[in-house]
């Protein structure tokens, strides 16, 4: 799937085309020629990157090559007659390195970005993987973000080493850096700034190859509330581990061709979806997902690639099994990184939106039914979208705000206790915990259902026919 790096790969095809018998003339030929090679790529290096260390050299001194890198070649390529698995095991060692630096920069891509302080951008510029190389960044600061990130506090050092190590590989490698580096420009050029986006895609396309061998490691599991509980019990399904694999599969496919998949959910329901990643948006990756209703749900997130597959996938399992007249009821998600102790999530009704903080920590199937609710709930109020009722909105939920019609009344009807404490805040939240409540039954069968209805049956009847009937 990865290419060796240029080097390699010319050996390799120089090797191929056979023009020269095998054995020592041949090899040491080709030998010459990549080290020919390597020395014009060096040149292109020294040239692009100021020295660091060592004594400066003037412009005009010859280049130097890499004699490391040279002398594991030739050795590579001399022992080709006798041992042809050496070229194919150096360039699976570069690629392993090459692998870690980027999963480096994608995991902990939070303290690469700007690492001497100051706001987060979602670009990480070739200056910070500098000053994270030479150790030029507030250690405490790091540590704390790392342990944030959940590093144990014994790896902290090892961790904070592996990733300046990990910085000066990529500055060591061009080719890799200015990959990233163009991604995201237009005409192709290369300005120093790698955006997160960028890495999110790359790391995407090496994660493809092993979702399709089953051997990507899982996300973080997911973590429900379960507040409803005492009043309705049932119990959320989070999905197994094989359905999230092969889920995760579904959105590394699609985002990798840019071509609809099928996308199984919890529910063993199927959907053509399309899944996305937006170029050109800046720093943090964006996506949108469309599914077979036609709407489109934007998703913008400050996370790692590893936590956006395992968002997008949980989105896209949760989004499906939405009635799908009610789906345009939100229009983007978006994943922040810093916690928000006032809210688990929150949904803004401008701009129909969920906020997601605290990175994945929030996202399950509860909260995402949660949130998603409010968006239904202003969508069918009978009130209309009125931008002035914004912050009132926020704060309120009161006079049928943000419920479906008819909800206050339901309440009044519904003999009993509020279905969870979160729902006694006011109505609009009453709404929110109950279309929760309801997914959910609809998740655990007809038995869940009856049970639900039985104890809210007026509630249960406008729910149902959200559910059933039509906008
Ligand atoms: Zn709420």
């Amino acid at each position: 799937m990865l290419e060796p790096t240029k080097i390699v790969k010319e050996a390799l095809s120089k090797r191929t085309l056979g023009s020269s018998p095998a054995g020592q003339t041949g090899t040491s030929q080709a030998a010459q020629r990549a080290a020919g090679a390597s020395t014009a790529n060096k040149s292109a290096e020294s040239n692009a990157r100021p020295q660091t260390t060592g004594p400066r050299r003037a412009a005009s001194d010859p280049p130097e090559p890499s004699k490391e890198k040279v002398g594991a070649l030739m050795k590579g390529l001399q022992s080709w007659g006798t041992d042809e698995a050496t070229l194919s095991e150096q360039a699976e060692r570069e690629q392993a390195a090459e692998n870690e630096a980027l999963s480096d920069l994608d995991q902990y891509g939070d303290l690469f970005d700007n690492p001497g302080g100051g706001r987060r951008d979602g670009i990480i510029s070739t200056n910070d993987l500098k000053a994270f190389s030479e150790g030029n960044f507030n250690r405490d600061a790091a540590r704390e973000q790392l342990l944030d990130l959940g590093v144990a506090e014994d790896d902290l050092d090892a961790t904070l080493d592996r990733l300046g190590q990990s910085a000066r590989y990529l500055l060591d490698n061009k080719d890799v850096l200015n990959r990233l580096d163009v991604a995201n420009d237009q005409r192709d050029r290369t300005d120093g700034r790698i955006s997160r986006g960028d890495i999110s895609r790359e790391v995407f396309q090496r994660q493809l190859e092993q979702a399709r061998n089953g051997d990507l490691p899982p996300g973080p599991p997911a973590s429900n509330r379960g507040s409803y509980e005492p009043t309705v019990t049932t119990s959320n399904s989070e999905r197994t581990p094989e359905v999230i694999a092969q889920q995760e599969l579904a959105i590394l496919e699609a985002v990798n061709s840019g071509q609809p998949v099928s996308f199984t959910n919890a529910n063993g329901q199927t959907e053509e979806l399309t899944v996305r990643q937006i170029q050109n948006t800046g720093g943090n990756a964006v996506y949108e997902i469309t599914g077979a209703d036609g709407h489109t749900m934007r998703i913008e997130s400050e996370l790692g690639a590893s936590e956006n597959r395992t968002a997008l996938a949980r989105l896209a399992d949760y989004y499906t099994q939405l009635p799908e007249q009610h789906r345009d009821s939100v229009d983007k998600i978006e994943f922040r990184r810093e916690p928000d102790d006032s809210a688990a999530a929150r949904f803004y009704s401008s701009g129909d939106r969920i906020v997601f903080y605290d990175g994945l920590k929030h996202l399950n199937e509860e909260v995402f039914d949660h949130e998603f609710a409010h968006g239904i709930g202003y969508e069918n109020d009978g009130l209309g979208e009125n931008v002035f009722h914004y912050f009132g909105r926020l704060f309120t939920g009161s006079d049928g705000e943000g419920t479906p019609q008819g909800w206050s009344e339901a309440i009044g009807a519904d003999a009993g206790e509020r279905i969870s404490d979160y729902a006694n805040t006011n109505e609009k939240e009453d709404f929110a915990e109950c279309w929760a409540a309801y997914m959910e039954a609809m998740d655990n069968g007809p038995e869940a259902l009856a049970k639900l209805e039985e104890a809210y049956p007026a509630r249960y009847a406008i729910m149902d026919e959200l559910y059933h009937g039509g906008e």
